[in-house]
């Protein structure tokens, strides 16, 4: 991260001033994303969703008192790890808006899309804040490819979970390393494994998982995108609410719960084991690079 954020220039005005829609009230199943006929959908997701819900004003006055507490608390121990994602951007809008001292980083797994991607360099022009990037170890990835082919995570859960392992657990666990605590946008509301999230726990690796949006509805994230003019990943106007990596990422369909786009063929708990707590598989400890990757539980070629 860039230290001197004090030096930026104000952050602009929401210059976005769309209409909203109409009730979309709380929700995990969201509204709309592919037409009676099956062909893909676009719409903006603010005026989808941006809503002023009652009582959002206490609950982002808790979200900062949250991320003023880990700033004064863990200092630069603390860190942000953003997936890019709606959530993750609005809690960096908040960082950067309170020239708060908490790093940024993210996981690059190799897979992500391009509209992902560019998120990284726009965070930077319009905050001043640095995102270190931190990727797979190409050997594990390249063994990987070559024993069980380019995309084999649709052959098995195991498959899934070793990719997994390999592009996003171990890199995240070299990017916590030496952290007193970080910061995520989970929300109690995305799914029922995640629907007791705490402001604060314990990640179980000696560290503090802190997660200020852990009240926040759907409607509140994209009114505050809106009030704010936060940059977002596009892809939330192609009705992906969740976004992973482009092979497991798709857009979702009316009714679907918010995660119903990420690993759509597994009857699965729709997480990768980066929160462990609210999902499956623990974090790995850092590796050296010639590591072996995860276990594939004699997956096939
Ligand atoms: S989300 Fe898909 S591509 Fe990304 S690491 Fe997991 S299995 Fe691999």
């Amino acid at each position: 991260m860039s230290a001197d954020v004090s030096s930026q220039e104000p952050l602009p005005a929401s210059t976005r001033e769309q209409p909203v829609s109409a009730d979309l009230g709380a929700v995990s199943a969201l509204p709309g994303a592919t037409s009676s006929i099956g062909a893909p959908a676009t719409g903006s997701a603010i005026q989808l969703y941006a809503r002023a819900t009652p009582g959002f004003e206490d609950r982002l006055a808790r979200t900062i008192a949250v991320l003023r507490e880990a700033a004064e608390e863990f200092g630069i121990g603390a860190l942000q790890s953003t997936s890019l994602g709606v959530e993750d951007m609005v809690i960096t809008d908040l960082i950067a808006r309170h020239h708060w001292p908490i790093a940024l980083a993210t996981l690059d797994t190799g897979m992500l899309h391009e509209e992902t991607l560019a998120l990284i360099p726009r965070i930077q022009s319009r905050y001043g804040l640095d995102v270190e990037v931190f990727q797979p170890v190409q050997e594990q990835v390249l063994h990987f490819v070559r024993t069980h082919g380019e995309l084999p995570m649709r052959r098995s859960v195991e498959l899934r979970k070793a990719c997994c392992g390999l592009r996003k657990l171990e890199p995240l666990s070299r990017m916590l390393a030496g952290r007193r605590a970080w910061i995520t946008g989970l929300r109690r509301e995305q799914s029922s494994n995640r629907a007791d999230v705490p402001f604060r726990e314990d990640d179980g690796q000696g560290r503090i998982k802190i997660n200020p949006l852990a009240e926040w509805r759907w409607a509140d994230v994209w009114h505050y995108v809106q009030q704010h003019d936060v940059p977002v990943n596009p892809l939330h106007d192609q009705f992906m609410p969740s976004i992973g990596c482009a092979p497991c990422t798709r857009a979702i369909a009316v009714g679907e719960d918010f995660r119903a786009g990420r690993w759509w063929w597994e009857d699965s708990a729709k997480e990768c084991g980066l929160h462990a707590s609210h999902g499956e598989l623990p974090p790995i400890e850092p590796s050296a690079s010639n590591a072996t990757p995860p276990a594939t539980s004699g997956a096939q070629a």
